[in-house]
């Protein structure tokens, strides 16, 4: 199996009411390099698109990239340049990014153009700068892709900002990811969620698992779904003790903890997610932390529960 190492370059509209939410993102280049099973570099492919959405620069991608209109003009539109993409693949790959956000792009732009998505549910790759923070950062963060070059001593050959080097130098951090128990953390880009219960994906981690849902009508009838809902040890799958309810302190996730007498506390963070349809899915995840972490939580729900108990009392 190759690896498709690929970075987008993409410009969008200066203004709120001129972005179409089917594509707030125009993708305007396209880089990548294909690795082979050892991780050699074997191939490289670099377009430029010539935009059909959004006709002005906007000022970030244009200071960031480099990129003017004028220069784009002359290129091939994005059906053109996703179908030779598409066939320099090949059949037998896997994705790899720097960060989560480029697959889903690639895929909003493929919908708006009529093609087809790569998977009928999540699709697995590798995150890169995920891998790169499980291996070699102490603080596991997300960090620049500089950063992570310059952190292992890669030779800076080419600039950066440009879809073709980010792909070359993430192509390269990539390539000094070795230890097994890093590889296994493969993530899923959910740009096409499961569509039924039976497409439902669900994947031990070892220091983890996770689950993402099929979609819901509602945020609520997501949330009071019996098995999303379930916080007890993803190790025994005994009953564990709750120490809070599942809270939702800003709206954009639920978590809670629970303590099992055998592996110690468990924390739930149930993240929910918006389809460009207006559905509602969940990526849930339990993972073992410690008892720091675990009291943390239990004195944010608690203090959110006094919070809540005083505005009534105001009323
Ligand atoms: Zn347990």
């Amino acid at each position: 199996m190759n690896y498709i190492v690929f970075d987008l370059e993409w410009n969008q509209s200066s203004t709120v009411s001129g972005t179409n939410p089917a594509i707030p993102f125009e993708i305007i280049e396209i880089g990548a390099v294909k690795l082979n099973d050892q991780k050699v570099m074997i191939d490289e492919f670099s377009a430029l698109i010539k935009p059909q959405v959004y006709k002005t620069m906007h000022y970030m991608t244009g200071k960031l990239v480099h990129l003017k209109m004028a220069e784009l003009k002359h290129e091939h539109p994005f059906e053109e340049v996703m179908e030779n993409f598409l066939e320099w693949c090949g059949e037998d790959y896997c994705f790899v990014t720097w960060g989560p956000l480029d697959l889903n792009e690639l895929q909003r732009n493929m919908t708006f153009y009529g093609f087809k998505p790569f998977m009928d549910g999540p699709l697995p790759f590798y995150d890169a700068q995920k891998l790169f923070a499980l291996e070699y950062d102490e603080e596991k963060e997300r960090r620049a892709l500089e950063t992570a070059v310059d952190f292992l001593k890669i030779e800076k050959d080419i600039p950066f900002h440009r879809a073709f080097s980010d792909a070359y130098y993430t192509a390269k951090v990539f390539s000094l990811i070795n230890k097994e128990e890093t590889l296994i953390h493969y993530s899923y880009d959910n740009f096409i969620p499961p569509k039924d219960k039976q497409h439902e994906v669900r994947k031990f981690f070892g220091d983890y698992d996770k689950y993402i849902t099929r979609t819901f009508s509602s945020k609520e009838a997501m949330i009071s779904d019996k098995e999303i809902k379930n916080t007890s040890c993803y190790l025994c799958d005994k009953n564990s003790k709750k120490l809070t309810k599942l809270f939702s302190p800003t709206g954009k996730y639920f978590i809670g903890v629970s303590f099992c007498e055998e592996h110690g506390y468990i924390k739930t963070k149930i993240r929910v997610r918006k389809t460009d349809s207006g559905r509602y899915f969940a990526v849930k995840t339990r993972k073992r932390i410690d008892e720091e972490e675990a009291q943390n939580i239990v004195a944010r729900f608690n203090k959110m529960k006094e919070d809540k108990h005083l505005k009534k009392l105001r009323k």
